[in-house]
């Protein structure tokens, strides 16, 4: 796969467009403009990569939404160096956005389909976040806290386990709602048991689904 003047300009495009639809945040429009989000795509959708919009991934699924991404890593207001947890890998896409912030990035995937297709993806592009398979309801003890805890997909409600393995002062950024739109929150750890909750724009998310996913 390459990453050829097109993209490069259709990637310049796509920033203005994210900067007219409300993204501030130079660091992430510049993290974005250094992950060609084309490799993250069948060939077949390579021409539409730099659109505001999902497409299907494999094992039902779909890549979130240039914006969507760009919103979620806003939320997250991390520093170089923090560590951040994704519930959601999927294509990778927005792991190795999470990457280019320089942030350390542990992420979570529940469809081994797409667990394994995007550790490869990620390390040929220098990108070096753990990745595991199995149930993000339940976090990563072992690796918590966590300055930061992303979850791109929709929660009915929120993981008490996420919220227990944020640091104090981390921020969880997840959207929740039972229906095809759900409304991101951010929860900010301001104690051991004190939580800052805010309530952001709408989003559409594919479902976040129990345990490891056994041929869905
Ligand atoms: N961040 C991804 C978004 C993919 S869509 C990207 O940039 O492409 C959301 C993903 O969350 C799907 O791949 C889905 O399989 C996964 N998912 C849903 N519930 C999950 C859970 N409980 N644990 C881990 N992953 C989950």
């Amino acid at each position: 796969m390459k990453d050829e003047y097109r993209h490069k300009g259709l990637r310049r495009k796509m920033l203005e467009d994210l900067r007219v639809i409300g993204i501030v945040n130079e660091e992430v429009l510049d993290a974005i403009n250094r992950v060609p989000r084309h490799f993250f795509l069948s060939s077949a959708f390579e021409q539409f990569a730099y659109q505001n919009k999902a497409f299907q991934i494999g094992a039902g699924q779909t890549i979130s939404k240039p914006h969507t991404v760009a919103r979620q890593t806003e939320l997250l207001d991390l520093q170089s160096g923090q560590k951040v947890l994704e519930i959601g890998t999927g294509s990778g896409f927005q792991c190795a956005v999470l990457c280019a912030m320089g942030y350390k990035v542990y992420s979570i995937e529940r469809q081994r389909l797409l667990f394994d297709k995007a550790g490869p993806l990620l390390a040929s592009m220098g990108f070096k976040p753990q990745l595991f398979y199995g149930d993000g309801y339940k976090g990563k003890a072992a690796f918590a806290p966590f300055d930061g805890i992303i979850v791109t997909c929709g929660a009915t409600e929120v993981p008490e386990a996420l919220l227990n393995q944020l640091a104090i002062g981390g921020k969880l950024v997840i959207p929740v709602g039972d229906g095809e739109m759900q409304w991101m929150y951010t929860f900010e750890r301001t104690g051991e048991k004190e939580f800052n909750r805010q309530k952001h724009g709408e989003f559409a998310f594919v479902p976040m689904l129990a345990e490891r996913a056994k041929g869905e």
